[in-house]
């Protein structure tokens, strides 16, 4: 039984960073309480008005950027510069959806007898329970589109990772947003995170982390039919064609695999390389792969930094046991520290683990095809459809290609998934709606016909 106080640490230096209070259930029930209060109060808040806020909490964000930067790089062991780059986004979060309580518009159907239109309504109290790989960031992508749409929040982080989620709910306050608005509940995930899906005053859950939990939530909230939007695993294609710029794709490669030691739901972690090309390509990616800067998340150098818990790390390193087909390593530091250099495995046959479950750590396979046909077939062998990339000078096939892949994210000449202002999701077990972009509303509303009977028959 988990007790009352939570230690957090930082995974690169083992040590306890800040012991807090842990949430049980009740504690849960009784945010649920306050959100479903607010929520009468904060539908009703005029569109602009509402608008308002969300910019407010943009600015907050931007204000107080180098301090949830400093906070989340100690506490999810992630390198200074991405956590920058991660809180600059939760600030343009919030600014993009600033945009859409004003613009939250239906439509005019024809019928006979009178008028027809629809109107988009917020769902009530919504529950988010977010990982411990991107924690603010994510959970900004599900409070943007939630509080534009006129949604409270109980938000869930991880236990791993709470400390930025506990700022950014005082600096919220502090922006002016609404008292009971937005509720944070830190407590094991089997507790809290089970009671929000079971809830009867939660509207809708909103869940990234593994399949394994997506799928116990996706279960356990049809017991209410309570809407479920999942962004769970991935493990996507890097697919390289011989006619491609061999050089840029060899040296972008271990930036889309080992990005946050890896610990990333886009990971491009199978790396398939047309066979003509695989030595120039292979020789390129040893050259970037040992250059990776890994070390201190706070050093400005730092590129990557340690796996998020000693437990990562052992699941990481199960895939990397004696005779595993090691190509080459990277190097990390010895000492405390959750450390796992990045790895490159080749040659692997498709069917091993490390070709088909996702490690979530600094681990790349890579596997060579010889046709479109082949690099098609390879690519959608997974029970995964999340992301992807294809590198190729010819812009026909790499269209081809893009379409007829099963992911749900795709980017050709590039290793980029995320966008504020484009959708972001996965086809198959890597769950189900869209995150950011204009799409991420639909997953916050119902819509409402209504009937205006005009005609004395209608
Ligand atoms: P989980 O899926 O267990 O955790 C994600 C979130 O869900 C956390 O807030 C967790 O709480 C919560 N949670 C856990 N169990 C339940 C439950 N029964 N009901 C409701 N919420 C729950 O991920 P792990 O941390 O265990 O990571 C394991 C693997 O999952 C990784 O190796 C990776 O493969 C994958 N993963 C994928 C992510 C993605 O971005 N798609 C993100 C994280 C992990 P708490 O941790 O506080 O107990």
């Amino acid at each position: 039984m988990p007790s009352g106080v939570l230690e957090v640490l930082e995974p690169a230096t083992e040590a306890v960073l800040q012991e807090i209070p842990r949430a049980d259930a009740a504690d849960v029930d009784r945010a649920v309480a306050r959100a479903i209060a607010a929520f009468p109060g904060w539908r009703a808040v005029t569109p602009s008005d509402r608008a308002a806020h969300l910019r407010a909490l943009s600015e907050v964000v931007r204000d107080h950027q180098e301090e949830l930067a400093q906070l989340e790089a100690r506490n999810a062991g992630k390198a200074i510069g991405d956590a920058r780059g991660e809180m600059g986004m939760v600030s343009q979060v919030f600014g993009y959806y600033a945009g859409s309580p004003e613009r939250l518009t239906g439509d005019t159907i024809p019928v006979a007898g009178g008028q027809a239109w629809t109107v988009r309504e917020p769902l009530g109290v919504v529950g988010l329970i977010v990982p411990w790989n991107f924690p603010l960031t994510i959970a900004s992508w599900k409070m943007g589109p939630a509080l534009a749409a006129g949604n409270t929040i109980v938000l869930k982080p991880a236990e791993l990772t709470p400390l930025t989620a506990l700022r950014f709910a005082e600096l919220a306050l502090e922006a002016g947003l609404p008292d009971g608005v937005l509720n944070v509940v830190v407590g094991p995930g089997s507790v809290c995170g089970a009671r929000l899906v079971e809830h009867p005053g939660v509207a809708k859950v909103a869940f990234t982390g593994s399949t394994e939990v997506g799928r116990s939530i996706a279960a356990g909230a049809a017991q209410t039919i309570k809407r479920v939007t999942l962004e769970l695993g991935g493990k996507s294609p890097n697919i390289v064609f011989a006619d491609a710029d061999l050089a840029a794709a060899a040296a972008a490669a271990p930036g889309a695999v080992f990005g946050n030691a890896g610990q990333d739901c886009c990971a491009r972690s199978r790396i398939l390389v047309q066979r003509e090309a695989m030595d120039e390509f292979m020789a390129g990616l040893e050259r970037a792969v040992t250059s990776i800067r890994v070390g201190d998340p706070l050093s400005e150098e730092t590129e990557m930094g340690p796996l998020i818990s000693a437990g990562q790390r052992e699941h990481v390193r199960s895939f990397v046991d004696e005779g595993a087909p090691v190509a080459f390593r990277g190097s990390a530091p010895d000492g405390p520290g959750f450390w796992f250099a990045p790895t490159v495995l080749c040659p692997v046959d498709t069917g091993a683990r490390a070709a088909r479950e996702e490690i979530f750590g600094p681990v790349a396979v890579v596997i060579p095809f010889d046709t479109e046909e082949e690099a098609i077939r390879l690519g959608n062998d997974t029970i995964y459809g999340l992301s992807g990339s294809i590198w190729s000078g010819d812009g026909a096939r790499a269209l081809r290609v893009a379409r007829a892949l099963d992911v749900g994210v795709l980017s050709i000449n590039s290793n980029t998934s995320v966008r504020v202002s484009t959708p972001f999701g996965g086809f198959k077990q890597s769950g189900y709606g869209r995150e950011l972009g204009p799409h991420a509303l639909d997953a916050y509303t119902e819509v409402k016909s209504i009937f205006y009977a005009t005609d004395a028959a209608g």
